[in-house]
């Protein structure tokens, strides 16, 4: 099963995906910071991004858009519930 619940939404871990020694992930933070960059949201440890920005980043991984979040999922950069992330954070 997905770790993520179809038409829900994406949301990247930023420390996480920032951090990350894997080369893997290179093209999801270009993306990711360009998309920092466009809203002007710098100061956030988690970023929402649109569905079709996840199509786009699956075709550049030449996947489908449900496998790539099974690989983000694996290398710890998603996040499944934000309220749940912060409240655990925060203990
Ligand atoms: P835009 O697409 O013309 O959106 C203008 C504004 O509408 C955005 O300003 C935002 O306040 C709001 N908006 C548009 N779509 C959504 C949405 O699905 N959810 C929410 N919560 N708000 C939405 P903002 O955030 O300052 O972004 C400025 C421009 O930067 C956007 O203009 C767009 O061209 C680009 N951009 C920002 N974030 C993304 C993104 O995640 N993906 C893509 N492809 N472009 C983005
Ligand atoms: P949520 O979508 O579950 O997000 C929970 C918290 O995660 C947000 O609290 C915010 O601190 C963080 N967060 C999520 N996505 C982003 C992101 O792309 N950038 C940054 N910097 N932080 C992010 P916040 O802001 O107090 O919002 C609480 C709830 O209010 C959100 O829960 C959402 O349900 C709603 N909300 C806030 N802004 C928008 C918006 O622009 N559009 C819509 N549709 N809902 C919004
Ligand atoms: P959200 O703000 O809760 O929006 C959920 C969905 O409602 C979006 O899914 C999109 O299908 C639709 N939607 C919301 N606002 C607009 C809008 O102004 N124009 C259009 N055409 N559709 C809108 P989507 O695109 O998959 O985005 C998922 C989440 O990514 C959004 O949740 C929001 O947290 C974030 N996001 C997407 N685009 C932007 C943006 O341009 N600026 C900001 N600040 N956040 C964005």
């Amino acid at each position: 099963p997905l770790p993520i619940e179809p038409g829900s939404k994406l949301t990247l871990d930023l420390a996480a995906l920032y951090d990350h020694s894997s080369p893997d992930l290179a093209h999801v933070a270009r993306y990711a910071r360009g998309i920092q960059q466009r809203r002007g949201d710098y100061n956030g440890r988690i970023l929402s991004i649109r569905a079709d920005d996840l199509t786009a980043l699956a075709i550049i991984y030449d996947t489908t858009p449900s496998d790539l979040i099974e690989k983000l999922s694996d290398l710890g950069v998603l996040i499944a519930d934000p309220a749940k992330f912060f409240a655990e954070q925060d203990a």
